[in-house]
C-alpha cells in the first residue's frame, strides 16, 4: 500500500471532529478555513492531493490546486462542489449517499407533524405558563388527516419519506424530472401539476441550477390555502420571498424549513411569522448518522489513495469515467 502519511489533504476547520482524527492518522492533513486558501503557501497548494470537504469546492479552487485527485464531500447534497469541472478535469469527487437517508427522512416526517400540528407553538405555550394561566392551547387548524402530500424528489430520501407517510393514511404522489416504474404513488410531470394535485409538499431534492427558486409564487398559489411546506432539500430550491409573502398573507396556511437560501442567515421575516416552524438544518445531525458520513469520507480517500475504487463516486465523475491514475 502506498505510504498514506506522505499523502497531503485539506480539510477545513470546523470539519467533522472524529473523522478529522482518522484523517490525521492517515494523512498529512493540513487544516484551512472553509472557502478561503489564502494561508496556504504557493508550496503547500502545488502539493495538496485530496480534500475532504463539507460543501463549498469552487472551480476556483480546484484551479488554484494542480495536484488535486480527490474531493471527498462530507453530505450527499454537492451542489456547493463544482462537479461538472472536476469531472471535466479527472478529479474524483465523492458524496455520501445512503448513510444519512433514515435520518433525514425521520426529522421531515417530525417537522411535517410539527408544522401541521403546531408542536412548537404548543410547546411554547406549556413553557410560558399560559396553559395554566389562560387555558388550553388551541385547536389547531391543521392535521393530516385526509390529506395529500407531494414530494418533489422522490429519491432516497423521497422514497424513505413516502414509506414513513404510508403509515400516516395520507395520500402520496411526487415529482421528479424522470417517473419511477418502482413506485405506487401518482406521478405528476410539473412541479406546478403537483402543487395542484396536493395540499402538502415535501422538498427532498437536490440544490443547483435546476431547482433554483423552482418554489416559487405560482406553486404556493397552487399549493393554496390549506398548503403545507416542508424543506429537507436545499434552501435555494425556494424563492424564499415569495413564501414569505404566502405565508404573511395566507396564501398557503404554514411551512417546516430545515434549509434556507443564505444559511445560516434566516430573514427576520421568517423567523417572526407565527406560521413557520424554522430548524437549523439538522436532518442529519445525530452523532450516530454524522459518524457514518464521517468514515465514508475516510473510506473514500483510503481507498483512492491507495489505488482502489472509491465507495460513493458522485454520477458526474462516473459517466465521465474519472479514475486514478498511476
Ligand atoms: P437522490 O437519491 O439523488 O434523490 C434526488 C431526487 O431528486 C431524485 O429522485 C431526482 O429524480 C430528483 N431530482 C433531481 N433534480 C430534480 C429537479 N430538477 N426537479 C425535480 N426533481 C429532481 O438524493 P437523496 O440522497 O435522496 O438526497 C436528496 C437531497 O436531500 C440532497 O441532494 C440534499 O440536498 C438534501 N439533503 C438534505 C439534508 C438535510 O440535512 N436537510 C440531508 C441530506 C440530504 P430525477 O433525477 O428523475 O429528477
Amino acid at each position: 500500500m502506498a505510504d498514506l502519511k506522505t499523502v497531503p489533504v485539506l480539510v477545513p476547520i470546523g470539519f467533522h471532529a472524529d473523522s478529522r482524527k482518522a484523517l490525521e492518522s492517515l494523512f498529512a492533513v493540513r487544516e484551512f478555513q472553509k472557502r478561503d486558501l489564502s494561508e496556504l503557501s504557493d508550496d503547500e497548494k502545488a502539493r495538496i492531493r485530496g480534500i475532504a470537504s463539507f460543501g463549498n469546492v469552487s472551480a476556483a479552487m480546484m484551479d488554484a490546486l494542480p495536484a488535486l485527485e480527490i474531493v471527498a464531500s462530507f453530505g450527499v447534497g454537492y451542489d456547493s462542489v463544482d462537479a461538472a469541472h472536476a469531472a471535466s478535469k479527472g478529479i474524483m469527487v465523492t458524496n455520501t449517499p445512503e448513510v444519512l437517508t433514515e435520518e433525514v427522512a425521520d426529522t421531515a416526517l417530525g417537522l411535517l407533524l410539527m408544522t401541521v400540528r403546531e408542536l412548537p407553538q404548543a410547546e411554547r405555550h406549556l413553557r410560558a405558563g399560559k396553559w395554566e394561566a389562560e387555558g388550553p392551547y388551541p385547536l389547531t387548524h391543521g392535521t393530516l388527516r385526509g390529506r395529500t402530500v407531494g414530494i418533489m424528489g422522490l429519491g432516497r430520501i423521497g422514497i424513505a419519506i413516502a414509506k414513513r407517510l404510508e403509515s400516516f393514511g395520507v395520500e402520496i404522489a411526487y415529482f421528479n424530472r424522470s417517473k419511477r416504474n418502482d413506485v405506487p404513488y401518482a406521478y405528476h410531470g410539473s412541479l406546478e401539476e403537483l402543487a395542484a394535485a396536493v395540499d402538502t409538499l415535501i422538498i427532498a431534492a437536490p440544490g443547483g441550477a435546476s431547482t433554483d427558486k423552482a418554489i416559487n409564487a405560482g406553486v404556493l398559489k397552487a399549493l393554496g390555502p390549506k398548503g403545507i411546506l416542508i424543506n429537507i432539500g436545499r434552501g435555494t430550491t425556494v424563492d424564499e420571498e415569495a413564501l414569505i409573502a404566502a405565508l404573511q398573507d395566507g396564501t398557503i396556511m404554514a411551512a417546516g424549513l430545515d434549509v434556507f437560501e443564505k444559511e445560516p442567515k434566516v430573514p427576520q421575516a421568517l423567523i417572526d411569522l407565527p406560521n413557520a416552524v424554522l430548524l437549523p438544518h439538522v436532518g442529519s445531525a445525530s452523532h450516530h448518522t454524522r459518524n457514518e458520513m464521517g468514515n465514508l469520507v475516510v473510506q473514500n480517500l483510503k481507498a483512492w489513495f491507495s489505488g482502489n475504487d472509491v465507495l460513493t463516486p458522485v454520477p458526474e465523475c462516473v459517466s465521465a469515467g474519472v479514475r486514478r491514475h498511476g
